[in-house]
């Protein structure tokens, strides 16, 4: 993560692993890793499979469904890139390929716990 001057929050410092994620982000395209051999899909990052150790990966476009696994709304500043957002939530998203995701679940905050639905959910990079 590197500071940046005009944006305030942190942003991530894209690796030879992580960058063919960031790059899909740019397009506002979800990407995933997937196992050739074995098929499992995985978080964006991976070097090898963790279910057969495999290497031979490759980037495919999630479906961009899933639901909410859990999340948590923030009230204290613990950086200064989100004060202006406080209160703001930040949880994890199950894709229905399996892989969860750290996420912040926007278009959502003036909703209440019990009109938030941790089913269904569509899952987009904005
Ligand atoms: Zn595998």
């Amino acid at each position: 993560m590197t500071p940046n001057d005009e944006y305030k929050k942190l942003l991530p410092s894209p690796d030879n692993v992580s960058r063919e994620f960031f790059e899909g982000v740019k397009r506002h395209e979800l990407l995933i890793q997937q196992c050739v051999s074995c098929e499992k899909h995985m978080s964006p990052g991976r070097m090898q499979c963790p279910l057969c150790w495999s290497r031979d990966l490759k980037w495919v476009k999630a479906k961009g469904t899933g639901k909410i696994y859990t999340y948590s709304v923030m009230h204290q500043k613990y950086h200064p890139g989100w004060e202006e957002d406080i209160p703001y939530n930040f949880g994890i998203v199950e894709l229905d390929e399996g892989v969860r995701l750290h996420t912040n679940f926007v278009e959502i905050a003036e909703k209440s716990d019990k009109e938030v639905k941790r089913n269904d959910l569509n899952v987009v990079i904005k």
